[in-house]
């Protein structure tokens, strides 16, 4: 059976934080799905269109990663997808606590699905896509942050 691995977040925008796990997925994974997931509630600051763009073409060099969108839960969209694994950064703590909950809810309503966690590169443990957006708000060059160009 291959082993297909979803990639969930919101990506606002996508960071080498996340291009850095989802690398290193695509060498554990036979398939690595960065699902972006759309949230009603909440407003995007970066287009999504723009965003599966950019993505698709940081990785046109891996062949076994691609990009979907999704707005049911994280473990239904799994299923969906037949994606048996969960993949999922861990930077501190915090993101611990946050992940270990979710985790367990993921697994409690799809049995069959494995989170795993991949320990953030010590270089880039900082970012965050909120402080990535913060400074492009305020006109910062964001390229040092982002595994694409963006104006
Ligand atoms: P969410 O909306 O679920 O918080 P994010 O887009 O912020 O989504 O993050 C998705 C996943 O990427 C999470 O597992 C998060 O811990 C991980 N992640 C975010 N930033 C980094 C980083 N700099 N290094 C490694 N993993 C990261």
């Amino acid at each position: 059976m291959s082993k297909i691995a979803l990639f969930p977040g919101s990506f606002d925008p996508f960071t080498k934080g996340h291009a850095d796990i989802v690398e290193r997925g695509s060498f554990m994974f036979d398939q690595v799905i960065i699902g972006i997931g759309i949230n009603s509630n909440k407003t995007r600051f970066f287009e999504i269109d723009l965003m599966i763009d950019l993505i698709n073409k940081a990785f046109e060099h891996r062949p076994n990663v691609s990009v979907q969108l999704y707005s049911n839960l994280t473990a239904s969209f799994a299923k969906e997808i037949g994606a048996n694994y969960l993949l999922r950064g861990l930077r501190n703590t915090t993101d611990f606590e946050y992940e270990n909950s979710i985790a367990q809810a993921n697994k409690h309503i799809n049995g069959n699905l494995e989170t795993v966690f991949l320990i953030t590169s010590p270089h880039l443990a900082y970012i965050s896509s909120t402080i990535v957006r913060e400074l492009y708000k305020h006109g910062q060059d964001i390229s040092d942050f982002v595994p694409y160009k963006i104006q």
